[in-house]
């Protein structure tokens, strides 16, 4: 690059400069440049500024509005109860949004998540359960009187039906 550029030229380069998409050596010529210029150091300076504002605004868009309506409803969403045009925005919103589709995708496996612990919790439970009422049964002193009473009751019969036996034949 023997062709000098003037400080205008540098200054239109600027913008292709920050955005990485000069080639490298024209790259390295305007970063000399405005290294060495007073004039075009203030203008890089200031489309830095621009620059910072305007990917700002990207993330703000993300972040905003939209985003908040989507935390605001995002458990209601999941729950299913939503209405239709609700459920729609929401579906638009996941679709257009990097940061709300993660929170969806997070949210869905903590509820796995949580739905394992919560079947294992249950199965643990269910054994757990099972077991206690054969414990009880065994322990249980109404249980035992039942066949107590039973026994009674059997003798009882058994005494009477001998006593008819006897009655009948001696
Ligand atoms: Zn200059």
């Amino acid at each position: 690059m023997k062709k000098k550029l003037n400080c205008e030229q540098i200054g239109a380069l600027i913008a292709f400069y920050l955005d990485g998409t000069l080639s490298p050596k024209l790259a390295k010529y305007v970063q000399e440049h405005i290294e060495n210029c007073e004039q075009c150091q203030d203008r890089y300076c200031k489309e830095i500024i621009i620059d910072s504002y305007i990917s700002d605004d990207i993330n703000n868009s993300y972040t905003t509005k939209q985003y908040e309506i989507f935390k605001d409803k995002l458990s209601e969403y999941i729950d299913n109860e939503l209405d239709d045009t609700e459920n729609i925005k929401m579906k638009k919103i996941t679709i257009s949004n990097p940061l709300a589709r993660q929170d969806l995708e997070d949210i869905y496996s903590f509820k796995k998540l949580l739905h394992g612990a919560y079947e294992k919790t249950k199965n643990e439970l269910k054994t757990d359960y099972s077991k206690s009422v054969i414990n009880q049964l065994i322990q249980n002193k109404s249980y035992i009187s039942f066949y107590k009473i039973s026994a009674l009751f059997f003798i009882m019969v058994a005494s009477i039906v001998a006593g008819l036996i006897k009655f009948l034949y001696f």
